[in-house]
């Protein structure tokens, strides 16, 4: 099984993504984790990132692309992988196709979470509060201010996936604005159906 899951910020990819690794065993490769991971051990990679995932705005198509080529060809992802927050624009889109057919593998489906923008920017303010009640580090970009810019960069370059996908046939959507467990009941409607 291999997934897109798509959304904006806040729409519970993230969320999603861990229930549909723990129910397939297969692993979630999100690309803000795995930046995240290279700005916290210092790499140059990282060096480049972080300032701009700081303001909320994108990384560049090839720097993600390269990440995601890597993390693919190993070994836990020989049964499939669930892309969260990946890919982000089309040029990405294109970069997946190829490095799917380069392998001769397919996309099953691309889910798209439907969530009202009102209430993603309470969403992560929450994620914020929670992670600091858990002792965790809070991400810098899950504050307001920046949301906008992660929100506006959503729009403007993520958003025509949508049509995109739509136009392969691949595109499902899933309401997001249910509640965590009822978004995952649909989910797993899609992915069975889609398995078929
Ligand atoms: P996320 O954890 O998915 O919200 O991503 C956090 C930040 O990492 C984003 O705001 C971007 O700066 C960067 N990022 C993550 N995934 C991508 C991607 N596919 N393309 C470009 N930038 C990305």
């Amino acid at each position: 099984m291999r997934l897109i899951l798509l959304g904006p910020p806040g729409a519970g990819k993230g969320t999603q993504a861990q229930r549909l690794v723990e129910k397939h065993g297969i692993p979630q490769l999100s690309t803000g984790d795995m930046l995240r991971a290279a700005v916290q051990a210092g790499t140059e990679v990282g060096k480049r990132a972080k300032a701009v995932m700081d303001a909320g705005e994108l990384v560049s198509d090839a720097i993600v692309n390269a990440i995601v080529a890597e993390r693919i060809d190993q070994p836990d992802c020989a049964k499939g992988f669930i892309l969260d927050g990946y890919p982000r624009t089309l040029v990405q889109a294109d970069a997946v196709e190829a490095m799917l057919a380069e392998r001769g593998i397919a996309l099953d489906t691309v889910i798209e979470l439907v969530v009202d923008d009102k209430a993603l920017v309470g969403r992560i303010v929450k994620r914020a509060e929670d992670a600091k009640a858990a002792g965790q580090p809070v991400r810098k970009d899950d504050n307001p201010a920046v949301f906008e810019e992660r929100l506006r960069e959503y729009y403007k370059k993520t958003a025509p996936l949508i049509g995109y996908y739509y136009a392969k046939g691949k595109l499902r959507t899933v309401d997001g604005m249910a509640s965590i467990d009822a978004v995952t009941a649909e989910i797993g409607k899609v992915v069975a159906a889609a398995a078929k």
